[in-house]
């Protein structure tokens, strides 16, 4: 690991995006008989709103349709955040007004269930269809229920995952709320690749958090079918700070993979069978897979995942759609709201050169997931990223961990710029 080194970082990062957009700006002033391509884009969460808002920045006359369902996007960044009790549903609801009004984006609030790839066009919930000569989906993710025995998807009003943010947000939150003081809160974490590497090890930091507050003499275990997680000794450095042996983090290798739920008992079978953990609270987060439209549209490889070109993420598939996001396999990029905001700009260029007859670019991008430990204690890791023989890699020595063992106004430094971090990159995308 290299040290949090974020000269480098904004100097590599910097310099490529900035080379990035002046090539964009020629493709789109060289380009005229392409202008009125209908471009569609499935998703507007943070990849889809992303590519919907750069296709328009970089050729506004270009038509843009934006296709979700749901009228307010709750942003998952920003959800443990509610989860532990210091921030509230409005503080991570993004909606889509300033992307009709001001970029003349013309949103669509409805659900796409097929695609017709060879009349390039999508059918909606309610029948209509909608053509289009560019593809862009950005669905997230779904989860892969059938992998843990005992439970289903419909568990889920009991059970919350909470790995999407909206009710089942507000779910785990009540039920925290209604625990006891000495309760259990047990989180069955996902095996990789998984959406948000530390968000796991976030959300049972904030609910500590809570916990000390409000609840001190309750426990939380964490049961991990991984032996490591992202940014494991900073978090670890954290926790022992501020929760002394309040969490309790199994690894795979030593009793932590969860064998079976009992929902009716609020039990999970670990340690090869020899334990029963019984919590008082279960935050069961499933393996995943790409959003079932993907899946639907045959998009997806035997891993569940879409397989792109990295170098302008359109599906290995089919030459007229372009998939992004938590949905794409997309080398060392991580599955994150910053990764698909990243991705969505690459998206909106590789579109716009390609409908003016040009060659793709070959932008750096990057990632940067802050985690707070406590509201005023955060740790943070950043990579750049390039595309080199086939596949988006991690460009070395620039990006970086946090140092272990900071003072505490580094900590809480951290801390403001990752609320700084939420509202620039929630602009970026919706704003
Ligand atoms: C607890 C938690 C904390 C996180 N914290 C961070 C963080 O601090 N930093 C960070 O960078 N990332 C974070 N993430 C990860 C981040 O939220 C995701 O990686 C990111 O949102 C992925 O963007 P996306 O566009 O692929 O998917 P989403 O943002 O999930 O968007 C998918 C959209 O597609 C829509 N959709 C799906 N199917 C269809 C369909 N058939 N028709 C129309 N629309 C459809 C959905 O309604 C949704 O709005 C966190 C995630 C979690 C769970």
């Amino acid at each position: 690991m290299h040290d949090f080194n974020r000269r480098n970082f904004l100097k590599v990062a910097g310099i490529s995006s900035a080379a990035a957009l002046t090539g964009i700006g020629c493709a789109a002033n060289g380009m005229r008989g392409a202008e009125k391509a209908h471009i569609v884009v499935v998703g507007g969460g943070s990849g889809g709103a992303t590519t919907a808002k750069y296709i328009k920045q970089f050729s506004p006359d270009m038509r843009v349709t934006l296709i979700e369902p749901n009228a307010t996007y709750y942003t998952c960044y920003g959800s443990n955040w509610v989860i532990g009790g210091f921030a509230g549903m409005d503080d991570i609801a993004q909606g889509y007004d300033t992307l009709r009004d001001e970029y003349g984006i013309e949103i669509i609030e409805d659900r796409v269930t097929a695609v017709d790839a060879d009349a390039r066009s999508v059918r909606l919930s309610g029948g209509d269809r909608v053509s289009y000569d560019k593809l862009v989906m950005s669905p997230g993710i779904d989860f892969r229920y059938d992998d843990m025995p005992g439970i289903s998807e419909s568990d889920a009003e009991r059970i919350p995952h909470a790995w999407k943010a909206g009710s089942q947000t507000e779910l785990l939150r009540s039920q925290l709320q209604d625990m006891p003081n000495g309760g259990v809160f047990v989180m069955v974490a996902p095996p990789n690749p998984f959406r948000c590497p530390p968000g796991p090890y976030e959300r049972v930091s904030l609910v500590a958090n809570y916990f000390k507050q409000e609840k001190p003499r309750s426990k939380i275990i964490i049961l991990d079918p991984k032996d490591g997680f992202s940014k494991q000794g900073l978090f670890e450095e954290g926790w022992a700070e501020h929760y002394g042996d309040m969490i309790e983090w199994r690894a795979g290798s030593s009793g932590g993979r969860a064998e079976e739920i009992d929902v009716s008992n609020m039990t999970v079978l670990a340690d090869s069978g020899f334990e029963r953990v019984r919590a008082d609270v279960l935050n069961f987060i499933p393996a995943q897979r790409a959003g079932q439209i993907a899946h639907d549209v045959g998009l997806t490889n035997d891993a569940g995942w879409v397989p792109v070109d990295q170098l302008t993420f359109k599906s290995e598939m089919d030459d007229n759609i372009y998939v992004l996001g938590d949905a794409s396999v997309a080398g060392a990029m991580p599955k994150s709201g910053h990764s698909a905001n990243n991705q969505g700009k690459i998206v909106a260029a590789a579109i716009v050169r390609e409908l003016a007859g040009q060659e793709p670019i070959n932008p750096s991008s990057a990632n940067t997931c802050y985690s707070l430990v406590t509201p005023d204690y955060a740790v943070s890791v950043a990579a750049v990223y390039q595309y080199q023989d086939g596949a988006m890699a991690g460009v070395s020595g620039a990006g970086g961990v946090s140092p272990s063992g900071a003072s505490t106004s580094f900590r809480r430094r951290e801390a403001e710029y990752t609320r700084a971090w939420y509202n620039g990159i929630t602009h970026d995308i919706w704003g």
